[in-house]
């Protein structure tokens, strides 16, 4: 579920399924990719936001959802989308309507363009005159619904048929050019999302990885709060720097100090003691003792964290040691 095939969004290009076809300007994905595929699977099927629409498998179900969600806060479609299915349970259903009545409901329950009504109930007319009131299952064939894009088809082929590409979406940019420094380029983007989707597994991965480009990698990312299960492979968690193509400036330095505070503070939770640039090692990827993020840097928020109170630092003979305080 996100935004329009018209807001520039595409579904996911074919991948030929090779773990090592690589993507001109993306540095590698992980080693054991699959450990990356289960980390994120085993995170959405512990917990997720239940949405109504992701509990059928139905084609009919998932396009209205789909269409009402194109320009519509999710929260607010639910209510829309039960009464949409309550008036007109069926394909046939909807293309017996009268598309006066059908307009008039997407009106009153703040839909949107009344256009997507109308192509709705046009697209019902066609399962029901080309395809027998049966839904095609094919990505191609959604496509040739009225008012069905490329990124509707392949959501609607990967919800109802598990049969879909993997979808990318600007959530789903945003995880990858952060987790896998992704370069801000749609065929770069559909490749690694491909490279990524295990194989006949489109549900529950675009489920998945959606729902993570929703509740824990949005704009102001969540990955500790979120439990984000891409931590110790993303690029951005490591180095600290959240930008992505739809956020564009850098987060506010307080803000990205407080990333690291954090990670302070959870590492030493995990040890007795740590010397200083052991301490940076492990909390950035790039810390180097006299670079930019180097001793001076780290020795900033170590002071600062002595002086609320949090942890302790020595400066011995053998440099500086830093615990928690206890
Ligand atoms: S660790 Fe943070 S930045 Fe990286 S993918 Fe997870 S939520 Fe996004």
């Amino acid at each position: 579920m996100s935004d329009s095939d018209g807001a520039g969004d595409r579904a996911g290009g074919q991948s030929d399924g090779s773990e090592d076809d690589r993507v001109e300007g993306a540095p590698e994905l992980p080693a054991d990719r699959d450990a990356v595929r289960d980390a994120l699977v085993d995170w959405y099927e512990a917990d997720h936001r239940e949405f109504p629409w992701r509990r059928t498998e139905d084609p009919y179900e998932i396009l209205v959802s789909e269409v009402m969600s194109q320009q519509t806060q999710l929260d607010r479609v639910v209510d829309a989308w039960e009464d949409f299915l309550d008036e007109w349970p069926t394909a046939a259903a909807l293309a017996d309507a009268d598309r006066a009545d059908v307009v008039a409901f997407w009106s009153d329950h703040s839909l949107g363009y009344n256009n997507r009504a109308k192509y709705l109930h046009e697209a019902a007319g066609q399962v029901e005159s080309e395809y027998g009131g049966t839904f095609p299952a094919e990505p191609d064939e959604l496509s040739e619904l009225m008012g069905v894009g490329p990124y509707t088809a392949n959501a609607v082929a990967s919800f109802a048929f598990n049969n879909g590409d993997a979808v990318v979406d600007t959530n789903v940019k945003r995880v990858l050019y952060r987790a896998f420094d992704v370069p801000d380029d749609d065929d770069a983007f559909e490749r690694v999302a491909s490279q990524l989707m295990p194989a006949g597994e489109s549900r529950v991965w675009n489920n998945a990885i959606m729902e993570l480009g929703g509740v824990a990698c949005g704009k102001k990312p969540r990955c500790d709060e979120a439990g984000c299960p891409w931590r110790e492979w993303c690029h951005a968690y490591q180095t600290g720097d959240f930008t992505a193509p739809d956020v564009p400036e850098q987060p506010s330095f307080e803000g990205s100090r407080r990333q690291f505070r954090g990670r302070i503070v959870r590492l030493l939770g995990e040890h007795d003691e740590m010397e200083l640039d052991a301490l940076g090692h492990r909390i950035r990827v790039d810390y180097a003792p006299d670079g930019e993020h180097g001793r001076e840097w780290l020795r900033g928020l170590v002071d600062d964290l002595d002086d609320d109170g949090l942890i302790e630092a020595d400066d011995g003979e053998g440099g500086v040691v830093v615990s928690l305080r206890r």
